[in-house]
């Protein structure tokens, strides 16, 4: 294979990964990122975020790549130049693509004449913003009077976050949207290695068996950005549809969990994203979904299915709540202990996280909270800050020191090593809302506590 060089412009959950996936397929990546604190512990080989399989890939990689506050003029030598910086929501919804604009604006300072470039969205953009950084790029490089050839193209990422470096190294597919054959040409060829699967796994993220080659699917710019959209939407839908089901179930007495089984066994629907619980967090689903109704709305074009999607996994955060309430009575004075933070298992990310939520408006209603998570304890910390009434616990066993009540957010593997004895003979109260309906119910009751789960027949 011929090795590439890559610059990645933001080492978030996906330019990190998604680098060092092109790093250890043989390419040479130089990453940059603003935030000079996660330089300075990529530079020392700490990952910056929990992600399974990124110490060893970092070390493993060490001499394909480098880490860098600033653009330089490093970037003029680059082949490929992938933009995968945040596009946060703004107030009215549209996702914000400053930083998009902000990045490509930069690294047109430093590329040189008659070179050709090929410049990759990455970040999850609006419909026509691909078209936009061909724009402003066009108009930079005419004030700057340099004549380069730069290719823009769309290339969306579908990684999981606690899974992100095996989603890299072994996609489902890649999807890339240009109207330039030269910009295809360029991303067939740095995504060869992971088409072929020729390269050689690395032992903590070994290729599952019989992986097929990933399909590569070559579309316009508009189209592939609204893949990205129209996929993250289905798969929030999907699990809303099953949580708005779950709340059917409980009124008539039938139980989610079978439901789900019986449903999921049909190939047109499948079993994924069909389990009842807290609902859907995280920075993809929230903001794109948001940003699909901004888009909409740009058109006078209504998106009910995306709103209705919205609501009901909103609607879930309020559910443990009430469900707290109707065991409790008011819920000032009550401790309640929380199991998870982060918004999914395997990462530390609590960006719109449904156990920060429940936290907020059990602390709004006057209850003592104590909480705990594997790996996101810190970042919890920073978005809630201290609170009196609030205590954060390094043991997963404090947080049931003297509760009324115990809510799963997250389905930790962890939480289900737990003596479910010494967790409830701790408590004051002994009542589990189980928010994933992960916990075996069976044995909770057996344990003399009341387990109330998210659709589940009582
Ligand atoms: P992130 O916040 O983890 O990382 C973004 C990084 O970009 C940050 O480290 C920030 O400091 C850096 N940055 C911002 N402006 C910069 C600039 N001008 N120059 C250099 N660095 C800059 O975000 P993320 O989760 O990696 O998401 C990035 C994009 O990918 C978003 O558009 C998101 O929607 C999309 N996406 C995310 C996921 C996911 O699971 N996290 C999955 C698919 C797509």
């Amino acid at each position: 294979m011929e090795s590439m060089r890559v610059v990645v412009i933001g080492a978030g959950y996906v330019g990190l990964t998604t680098g060092m996936a092109l790093a250890h397929v043989g390419h040479f990546v130089h990453f940059i990122d603003t935030d000079s604190s996660k330089i300075s512990l990529l530079r020392e080989g700490r990952p910056p975020f929990h992600e399974p399989g990124l110490v060893e890939m970092l070390e493993m990689n060490v001499q394909r790549t480098s880490f860098h506050e600033k653009v330089g003029e490093f970037v003029g030598g680059a082949d490929v130049i992938m933009v995968a910086v945040g596009t946060p929501p703004k107030a009215s919804g549209e996702a914000d693509t400053s930083f998009v604009e902000e990045a490509a604006t930069e690294v047109t300072k430093y590329l040189r004449e008659g070179t050709n470039y090929t410049i990759v969205i990455k970040s999850t953009v609006p419909i026509g913003t691909n078209h936009k950084i061909a724009e402003l790029i066009r108009r930079l490089l005419k004030k700057q009077k340099i004549e380069t050839h730069v290719h823009v193209a769309s290339n969306p990422e579908f990684l999981r976050e606690g899974r992100a470096l095996r989603d890299a190294l072994y996609p489902d597919r890649i999807v890339v949207g240009a109207f330039d054959p030269i910009a295809a040409g360029m991303l067939r060829k740095l995504y060869l290695p992971i088409l072929n699967q020729d390269f050689q796994a690395p032992p903590s993220i070994p290729r599952p068996n019989n992986f097929p080659s990933p399909q590569l699917i070559t579309t316009d710019p508009a189209s592939s950005e609204m893949i990205k959209y129209a996929a993250n939407a289905f798969l929030a839908t999907k699990i809303s549809y099953i949580n708005e089901i779950a709340g059917l179930c409980e009124k008539v007495g039938a139980d989610i969990i079978e439901v789900s089984r019986g449903v999921g066994l049909d190939p047109r629907i499948g079993p994924d994203f069909l389990n009842a619980g807290l609902g859907w967090g995280g920075s993809c689903f929230p903001k794109d979904t948001l940003a699909m109704l901004s888009m909409g709305s740009e058109f006078g074009y209504e998106m009910p299915i995306v709103e209705a999607t919205r609501t009901v996994n909103y609607m879930q955060r309020a559910n443990v709540i009430r469900k707290l309430q109707q065991e409790l009575g008011p819920l000032r004075g009550k401790t309640v202990g929380i199991l998870g933070l982060a918004f999914k298992p395997g990462t530390d990310d609590v960006r719109d996280a449904p156990a920060l939520d429940v936290i907020r408006k059990l602390l709004e209603l006057g209850a003592y909270v104590r909480v705990h998570d594997p790996v996101a304890l810190g970042n919890a910390r920073e978005v809630l800050g201290s609170d009196a009434d609030l205590e954060y616990c390094n043991d997963a066993y404090d947080v049931a020191e003297e509760a009324d009540a115990l809510v799963l957010a997250t389905e930790w593997p962890e939480y289900k090593q737990l003596s479910l004895e010494r967790l409830i003979g701790a408590m004051r109260r002994k009542l589990i809302i189980d928010g994933r309906n992960f916990l075996p119910s069976g044995v909770v009751r057996e344990l003399g506590c009341k387990y109330v789960g998210m659709g589940r027949r009582i």
